[in-house]
């Protein structure tokens, strides 16, 4: 699994949300096969390669440093399941979208 692209972008102003997420999306995949694997997502595959999202953003030192906490959660994104991500303890007013591909 290899990253295509990283963005970061603030939280919208008025989002419930405490920290920072960090979604992936898997490119390539089918729409029907996004419905079958959205409770199923590769997460530990995802977690391995956060290290190589952070060198990527401007955060990258304070992952280094242990600042930051990843918590993989299938609630992430909304309380149905449908958009699980990670939880970023440590990381204010930003979410960070990853785009991999296989
Ligand atoms: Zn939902």
């Amino acid at each position: 699994m290899k990253i295509t692209q990283v963005k970061v972008l603030p939280i919208p102003v008025g989002a419930r949300q405490k920290t920072a997420h960090c979604y992936f999306f898997l490119t390539g995949e089918s729409i029907i096969e996004n419905l079958q694997n959205r409770r199923n997502r590769p997460n530990k595959e995802f977690k391995a390669l956060l290290g190589k999202v952070f060198e990527k953003t401007e955060f990258n030192q304070l992952w280094l440093d242990g600042h930051i906490k990843a918590n993989w959660s299938q609630q992430c994104g909304c309380s149905c399941g449908c958009s699980p991500g990670f939880r970023l303890t440590g990381l204010y007013g930003k979410n960070i979208f990853v785009d991999v591909q296989y």
